[in-house]
């Protein structure tokens, strides 16, 4: 029998009742592992959370906290060939695009870690200064933010088991609330082995990370008014997140990250194969091929002047040919598999849906994979599509497809340009190359406002900058309208989800006295 992963709930293992769901690898189709949910005590397991791990964590200051964090990175560390063993096996994942979700999650902790130890002997942070209210000054307003007394409840996404964990719990820990990670189910393997190590180096308080693998059910029934879930996935879970009647009747705070058209802007200004024409097209090829496309803030949608719409599907095109598709296990092989055959089937599905506004500009589907059966691996080549009208495109304004597709769309103006970006309604991020910092600025502020993240590559930094779809935490994620209306990361902002926020009217001693720090 396969071996079954245990949850972890209640400051104790326990193995889910019934035969599971069995998790196979993408690329030989193999079965790896099993996991399930059924027969939990979830009520109890939510409450020993609140009760010994928020309380423990409570007790201690925002510095003591930011110590776990540090030594979590120790254990993460340590234990990394194991983590890409499994990444690899579960994920059909290169070495390179496990290390975006490994390595991405041991840095983002890190980050954490020394942000919170700034933070010290601390238990309370001010927000803002107190202000007078009586007339002699004496009597004050202080804004103060402490942790809420629930937990956090995290309903995560299949593509990054590990950093879409840690991105959440190092923020909610720092912050002194304890974490309920439910998986993803067809990669739970790589977050279910994270929390077993740290779980097992006895470093957190018992109840302080808990992992539930297999169904959701009964997780949203158990929140209390307290209580905040941070969702990532696809815009139908996330309506029935919203709609459940934790959030609507009980309060329970929750951060939606959903699907998003993510766009990239050449400017009117490059020519081509100058610098910016350059950047762009390696970041598009880069945003395409990374974990074959199943990135959050993969670019979707590619805006190039009318001129330049040959010059980029024809660099596009020679960068893709070099693109090994197959099993990452063989060193030649530079893009691994989807996630799962029905990824497959459900990517495949897009790209027929597509094809109805558009055409294929590059189609690597028939070329040969390597070391990877085409019948039973979820290996998918890219493609990128152009529209056959664009004034009349309206599909790939609206669909993501969640694989290593984009549609490259020329435009006229670029005010024509910033419309199209603009009909996504609310996506992760966007990415603007050009070289002119004056029209940069003006087109990055056109999109702000939907978008969480712009990001402008010029000359200056086409070499240093992180990427269009990596995500650093000292910058905000999540976007606005479609991508959901979260936000997380951006440094110590990510606190607030977990903080509540109290105005203390008292006399200036007493503000003193509970500020002692500040
Ligand atoms: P999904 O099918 O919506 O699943 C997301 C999570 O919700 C999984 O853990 C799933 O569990 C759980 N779930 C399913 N039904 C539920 C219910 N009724 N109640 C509570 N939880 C439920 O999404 P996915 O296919 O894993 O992820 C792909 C999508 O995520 C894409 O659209 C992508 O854009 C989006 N995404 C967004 C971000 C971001 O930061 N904005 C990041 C990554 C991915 P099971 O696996 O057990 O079904």
């Amino acid at each position: 029998m396969i071996e079954l992963l245990e949850n972890y709930l209640g400051g104790q293992w326990h193995a889910g009742a019934g035969a599971g769901t069995v998790l196979t690898d993408p690329i030989t189709a193999e079965a790896l592992v099993r996991v399930s949910s059924d027969g939990l005590e979830i009520a109890s397991g939510f409450d020993f959370a609140r009760q010994h791990g928020g309380g423990a964590l409570r007790e201690m200051t925002f510095g003591a906290r930011a110590e776990l964090l540090a030594k979590i990175v120790g254990v993460l560390q340590a234990n990394r060939d194991a983590y890409y063993e499994i990444a690899l096996a579960n994920s059909g994942t290169t070495k390179a695009d496990s290390a975006v979700d490994i390595d991405g999650a041991i840095y983002t902790v890190g980050q954490y870690a020394k942000w919170g130890a700034a933070l010290g002997d601390a238990h309370v942070l001010a927000d803002g200064d107190a202000v007078p209210l009586g007339k002699d000054g004496v009597f004050r307003s202080q804004h103060v933010r402490t942790p809420t007394r629930g937990l956090a409840l995290f309903i995560n996404a299949f593509n990054f088991p590990s950093w879409g964990l840690w991105e959440k719990a190092a923020p909610a820990l720092l912050a002194g609330v304890p974490v309920v990670v439910k998986p993803a189910t067809s990669t739970a393997w790589l977050t279910q082995r994270m929390v077993q190590d740290v779980v097992a180096a006895g470093i957190l308080p018992p109840g302080a990370l808990n992992v539930v693998c297999g169904s959701a059910r009964g997780l949203m029934d158990a929140l209390e008014p307290f209580d905040v879930v941070s969702f990532t996935g696809s815009a139908e879970t996330a309506a029935v997140i919203r709609g459940h009647e934790a959030v609507t009747m009980r309060s329970v705070r929750a951060n939606i990250e959903a699907d998003s058209l993510n766009s990239a802007l050449l400017m009117p200004d490059a020519t081509p194969g100058d610098a910016s024409f350059e950047a762009f097209v390696k970041v598009l090829v880069q945003e395409m091929t990374v974990k074959s496309g199943q990135k959050c803030t993969a670019i979707r949608r590619a805006f190039v002047p009318q001129s330049l719409h040959g010059a980029v599907a024809e660099a596009v095109a020679a960068r893709l040919e070099r693109v090994a598709v197959g099993n990452p296990r063989n060193e030649a092989v530079r893009m691994g598999s989807l996630v799962s055959r029905a990824q497959y089937d459900a990517v495949q599905a897009g790209i027929a849906a597509l094809t109805r506004e558009c055409r294929p500009l590059v189609d690597r589907r028939g070329a040969a994979l390597v070391d990877a059966d085409p019948d039973i691996s979820a290996c998918l080549a890219p493609v990128l599509l152009g529209p056959l009208d664009p004034s009349n495109a309206e599909l790939m304004h609206r669909m993501e497809v969640f694989g290593p597709v984009c549609t490259l769309l020329p435009y006229g103006r670029l005010g024509e340009a910033v419309t199209m970006i603009r009909r996504g309604e609310g996506s992760l991020v966007a990415s603007v190359f050009g070289a002119d910092p004056r029209s940069l600025a003006d087109a990055a502020l056109s999109i702000a406002d939907v978008h969480g993240r712009v990001h402008v590559v010029s000359p200056e930094v086409a070499g240093t900058h992180t990427g269009h779809g990596n995500v650093m935490p000292q910058s905000q994620h999540g976007g606005p309208g479609r991508a959901g209306g979260g936000q997380e990361l951006g440094g110590l902002r990510a606190l607030d989800f977990y903080l509540r926020r109290t105005a203390i009217q008292a006399a200036a001693p007493v503000i003193t006295t509970l500020l002692p720090t500040g």
